[in-house]
């Protein structure tokens, strides 16, 4: 039992993890070597086990078929689901589908819940969210150049994104588009806007390689083109002009989910690491872990991980009492402080195990690939830095204005 753990944590949590060590774990050398569509068929009959126990979507309320847990309780079963690479797939509770569920709960009309969110819970389709440019830098999105405009009772969209994960075989995106060009304020001129995939206009141009890997389904990041893609005016999320509020109401929580997902991937590697340091012979039945680098590697790991959990719950609890807004500075510190452990302790662990470290034969390169982009997406390190300084400056009476 933890600081933050409670009775109903303590029910559910030893559930899920027999889930993942009978089921999802020995999956774990197809997940390695084989593409995403070929093991999606045995994942599915995981995704059936885990309805079928009552466990799906651990993020949501009771009252939407949710398990009912808190921010901070959510956070902890995040960590656990984050120490294989499709616990959070197989529970229904993976980005970008559970910020795209939580914006559509909150914000979307019933027209819209009915047709797009019911089987997107149901687990029978997936989503995309579809912001990033290329042509603008993505730290400050406010510069985009996709349009929306309003012809009658549809929105005629015209863009390019790129960086729209798990866009390809997803059922809808939700596109971010200027809708008030003319507005005062650049935070008042997009909107999200629902486009179902195969509306035509949608035109994929491809699944962008990444460190020599396209990766298909769930796991890839496309390029899009929206050429004249129209969808009825009805799509749009709240009203006009919303979208910024609504992307930063989305990114809040999500940050304590990908946290405590990098503090699974980070525990695992840990072990991984701590095993390897253990059994290792140097020669003359000298182990690795009796190295004194190894051991201040241990050591650091440990006390690094330690300390990012409990900024992260400590935030988790922040929002759950007091909301998403009292607890900015926390989003942000904790968004490049868990980044820096994560790349750091992954690192350790894969220099402890040598050659075989960057081997396919491990999980611990699979994680460096498709982890770097932890310190670049939902804003990268230095914009978070810059904006938690600068709230502290204020309180020294320096009132630095963002450029
Ligand atoms: C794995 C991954 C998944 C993603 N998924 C999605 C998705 O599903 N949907 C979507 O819309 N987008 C997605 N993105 C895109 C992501 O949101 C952007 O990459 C991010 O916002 C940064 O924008 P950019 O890449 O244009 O970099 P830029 O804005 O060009 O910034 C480049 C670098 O400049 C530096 N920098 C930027 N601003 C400042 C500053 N103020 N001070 C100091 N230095 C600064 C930072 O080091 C930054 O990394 C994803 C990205 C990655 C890597």
């Amino acid at each position: 039992m933890n600081l933050f753990s409670t009775e109903k944590l303590e029910a559910i949590y030893p559930k899920i993890k027999a889930i993942l060590e009978e089921e999802i774990y020995p999956l774990e050398s197809k997940i390695l070597t084989l593409p995403f569509n070929k093991v999606k068929i045995e994942l599915d009959k995981v995704r059936q086990i885990i309805k079928q126990k009552n466990l799906w979507n651990p993020h949501l309320s009771e009252s939407h078929g949710g398990l009912g847990l808190s921010l901070t309780e959510f956070g902890q079963i995040s960590e656990l689901l984050g120490s294989t690479p499709f616990g959070h797939y197989c529970f229904n509770c993976h980005a970008p589908d559970i910020g795209n569920q939580e914006l559509l709960l909150s914000h979307a009309s019933d027209a819209i819940k009915e047709e797009f969110l019911k089987p997107l819970i149901d687990g029978d389709i997936r989503s995309c969210f579809s912001m990033t440019e290329p042509e603008f830098a993505g730290s400050n999105p406010v510069n985009m150049a996709t349009t929306a405009v309003r012809e009658g009772n549809h929105y005629n969209i015209n863009g390019h994104k790129w960086f729209t994960t798990a866009a390809d075989g997803a059922s809808f995106a939700i596109v971010m588009a200027v809708t008030n060009p003319d507005a005062e304020s650049p935070y008042k001129r997009a909107s999200m806007i629902v486009v179902p995939i195969d509306t035509p206009g949608f035109n994929m141009v491809r699944n962008i390689s990444i460190m020599g890997e396209e990766g298909e389904g769930y796991f890839s990041h496309a390029e899009i083109k929206y050429e004249n893609c129209k969808v009825p005016v009805e799509n749009l999320i709240s009203n006009e002009g919303d979208g910024f509020l609504l992307a930063q109401e989305r990114l809040g929580p999500g940050r304590i989910h990908h946290c405590m997902r990098w503090l699974g991937i980070c525990e695992r590697s840990f072990d991984l690491m701590c095993k390897r340091a253990a059994t290792r012979d140097l020669g003359n039945g000298v182990m690795l872990g009796e190295k004194q680098t190894i051991q201040h590697w241990i050591a650091e790991s440990r006390a690094e991980i330690n300390a990012a959990r409990y900024m992260v719950l400590h935030t988790a609890k922040k929002i759950d009492e007091f909301g998403t807004k009292e607890a900015r500075n926390e989003i942000s510190t904790i968004k490049f402080f868990v980044a820096k452990v994560l790349m750091q302790v992954l690192d350790r662990a894969i220099q402890v195990h040598g050659a075989l470290g960057i081997t396919d034969d491990l999980l611990l390169s699979f994680w460096y690939r498709h982890e770097r982009g932890s310190r670049i997406y939902d804003g990268p390190d230095e914009v978070h830095k810059s904006a938690l300084a600068r709230k502290i400056l204020k309180g020294y009476g320096l009132n630095i204005k963002r450029k």
